[in-house]
């Protein structure tokens, strides 16, 4: 590509990124993650406007010294954009302190390479692969896996990092002036690879954002396990799965028995506490493709894909002994928890999950009328004679 014109189309684009990141910040409710990513922009096309007017102005201190200074602070803002994206899985006062001393080093590394410019600009393009190369590695510590604006981003980043290696290498080796077809091919590679780059940074934080808010539209925000309505779009898919592989398929009932009496005594606080204990046990005691939800207050249900009657009534007087046997421990004291367990395996006659957690439900209140923390099974025959209670 003609570069004059690649170096418009760089600079413009890169301005209207950041002017676009300026927007979205203040859209964002200042989130500073785009405050960065802007200056970012806007310094690298200041950088790119500045280092393409080396041939037409004879002031190197503005044409090298300042233009690479930009050009390497574009990458560096970009990290701590990153930083702050991921926010507080990582130290980002430590983190900041290695930056703030990486760049003091990084400045003074240029200031003794500028009487050489074609030394001058490998330092610069070595200093900047270091940068990214650090960037990837943040990269990869997203949460965000294979989602394909981490990828892409990630894949950007390296590439980057080994492009200006070469590159530095190239200008290393060269005794002609640096603006040769070498400063065309790192400017080219600078524009493409830090336009692309830019232009991923909203994208991932609309994927992290989009997945945090279908996180918390799914999940129960006290014991961080399934809401009510995730429960039943899961349950209800592998509802109709085993029904297809005509597989067993069965789903408990846990009610938390006298939990009224444990707020009475210990406060709601605390109430809180043992229900978030009691939501760690059972999951603790369920394998990975059981669905254990908080269905509201202290109930919860689970789905057990492959199991049939006889096994979920081991699974559910297993959870009731387990959490028998574990009091929840409190300024030393034992806090008892048990639960009452009513289950149901699917049959025929269920058309639904719901009308599976129906039976569940009145075994449950049998387990409860046969005196608690016991598990009991809805039979067709139980309807009329409730109570065959296996104590756990
Ligand atoms: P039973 O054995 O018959 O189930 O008795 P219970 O006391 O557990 O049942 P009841 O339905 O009378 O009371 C349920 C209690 O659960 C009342 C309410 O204060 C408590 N509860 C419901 N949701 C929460 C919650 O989110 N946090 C706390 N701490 N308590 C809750
Ligand atoms: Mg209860
Ligand atoms: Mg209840």
């Amino acid at each position: 590509m003609h570069l004059p014109t690649l170096i418009a189309i760089t600079l413009i684009l890169n301005a209207l990124l950041g002017l676009l990141m300026v927007v979205i910040y203040d859209l964002s409710k200042r989130k500073p993650c785009f405050l960065h990513w802007a200056l970012s922009c806007l310094v690298f096309s200041l950088g790119i406007a500045l280092a393409s007017a080396r041939t037409s102005i004879e002031l190197p201190v503005v044409t090298y010294g300042l233009a690479n200074l930009m050009l390497l602070a574009a990458p560096v803002l970009a990290i701590l954009g990153i930083l702050d994206f991921i926010g507080a899985e990582l130290s980002p006062r430590v983190t900041r302190k290695t930056l703030l001393t990486a760049a003091v080093l990084a400045v003074a590394v240029l200031a003794a390479s500028y009487s050489n410019k074609a030394f001058f600009n490998a330092v610069t393009a070595m200093l900047m692969a270091g940068c990214f190369a650090t960037g990837a590695l943040w990269i990869r510590q997203l949460s965000l896996r294979n989602t394909a604006p981490r990828l892409l981003l990630l894949s950007l980043y390296i590439a980057h990092a080994v492009v200006l290696l070469v590159l530095a290498g190239l200008l290393l080796g060269s005794t002609a002036a640096p603006q040769g077809w070498i400063y065309e091919l790192v400017l080219s590679s600078h524009v493409l690879l830090t336009t692309g780059t830019s232009m991923l940074f909203p994208l991932l934080v609309y994927v992290a954002t989009e997945q945090r808010l279908k996180r918390l539209a799914n999940q129960d925000e006290l014991t961080q396990l399934f809401n009510r309505r995730a429960f039943f779009n899961i349950s209800d898919d592998l509802f109709d799965e085993s029904v297809r592989a005509v597989s067993d398929f069965s789903v408990l009932m846990i009610d938390l028995d006298h939990f009224k009496q444990v707020n009475d005594q210990w406060g709601h606080a605390i109430g809180d506490h043992c229900l978030q204990q009691t939501a760690q046990t059972l999951q603790a005691q369920l394998r990975e493709q059981d669905i254990l939800a908080r269905l509201g207050g202290e109930e919860f249900a689970v789905t057990l894909p492959g199991i049939d009657a006889d096994e979920a009534r081991d699974i559910a007087q297993r959870l009731c002994r387990c959490l028998a046997q574990k009091p929840v421990m409190v300024d030393g004291q034992a806090i008892q928890i048990t639960v009452s367990v009513g289950g149901v395996q699917r049959k025929k006659e269920h058309a639904n999950v719901q009308d599976m957690l129906l039976q569940a439900d009145h075994a449950l209140y049998s387990a409860k009328s046969n005196g608690r923390n016991k598990v009991i099974f809805h039979t067709p025959a139980q309807s009329s004679s409730p109570g065959q209670g296996a104590p756990a």
